[in-house]
């Protein structure tokens, strides 16, 4: 990659971009494959209640599975569906030769037990990349179905050529939804990967020394300008609403955009960096699962 001499404009990793045309090569590929093997591709997404957040990221998959010829079958549940019932569902939903892949809406209710039900579905089914079958394959190197967070992030890298071998790369965030799978692609990438979290001593520091700096928190605006070296690649998973001086509502990332953007070689913006590629990288996976299927 060509970086800027002076890096008073870092590249903007552009997500939307990026999913934009992952999204038409999908579509492409769906068109061609529904009429010769008698379906498309199918998406089960199960939300549980009636959390804004959760109904707006469901209503974005959705939108996105029918722009590129994905059927849905998503199901509602009211806030007090027992564990027993979703249980059943999945087990439905597994041997439902029209549905590729689930995905369990997370956060549920705290009266169900979601390692339970993740642990349920299929692991050929599991688009979200969450069953431990899949997060061992993950480990050992293995071909399998990957979180699609952390896979937007490496298609991200991919995209604009950034060689990931030798860096040093830290991920802040230890989560099993992002932190933790990430840190292992990117070791998978050969990557010199440490990872971070809220008891790391030092965080500037520890931030400070990486090539590659990927925070997923939840924190906005956690990571700093003076806490980025110069040259620096940062990816922003954080997704954090906040009201600002106007008191107008905006989302912003776990990294301070502006400022960041002066020092780094290139960033991702929040809105339009990591979200729309985890969309993407869902919806890539439920097209690879349907072709696993119909092998
Ligand atoms: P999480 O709450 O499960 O994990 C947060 C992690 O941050 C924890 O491992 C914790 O140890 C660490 N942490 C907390 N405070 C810290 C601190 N002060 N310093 C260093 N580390 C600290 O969150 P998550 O599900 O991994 O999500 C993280 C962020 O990414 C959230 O803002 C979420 O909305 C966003 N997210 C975005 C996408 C996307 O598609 N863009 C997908 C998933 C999550």
């Amino acid at each position: 990659m060509v970086q800027n001499e002076s890096y008073c404009q870092a590249k903007i990793l552009d997500g939307k971009a990026l999913a934009q045309k992952i999204e038409q090569q999908l579509k492409t590929e769906i068109a061609t494959l529904t009429p010769q093997r008698g379906r498309p591709p199918g998406l089960a997404v199960l939300m549980v209640g009636d959390n804004p957040a959760s109904a707006v990221y469901v209503r974005n998959k959705e939108r996105a599975c029918s722009k590129v010829g994905i059927a849905s079958f998503g199901k509602h549940f009211p806030e007090n569906i027992s564990q027993q019932e979703l249980e059943r569902v999945i087990d439905q939903l597994n041997q439902d030769p029209r549905v590729d892949g689930i995905l369990i809406q997370l956060p549920l209710p705290s009266h169900l037990d979601s390692v339970a039900l993740l642990n349920k579905i299929n692991p050929d089914k599991d688009v979200d990349g969450l069953h431990p079958i899949n997060l061992g394959r993950l480990v050992r190197g293995e071909e399998g179905l990957r979180s699609c967070t952390p896979a937007g992030v490496i298609a991200l890298f991919r995209e604009y050529q950034i060689e990931l071998a030798g860096k040093n790369a830290i991920v802040i965030g230890r989560s099993i939804l992002v932190g933790k799978p990430l840190a292992l692609m990117l070791l998978a990438e050969n990557a010199t990967v440490t990872m971070a979290h809220s008891r790391s001593q030092n965080l500037a520091a520890l931030i400070r020394q990486a090539d590659v700096i990927v925070a997923a928190v939840g924190k906005a605006e956690l990571v700093q300008p003076d806490m980025v070296k110069e040259g620096a690649i940062v990816i922003d998973v954080g997704i954090n609403r906040i009201t600002d001086s106007e008191g107008k509502s905006r989302l912003v990332g776990d990294v301070a955009f502006a400022g960041v953007a002066d020092v780094a070689a290139a960033i991702t913006p929040v809105p339009g960096g990591v979200g729309p590629m985890t969309v993407a990288m869902l919806l890539q996976n439920t097209l690879t699962s349907y072709l696993k299927g119909l092998s």
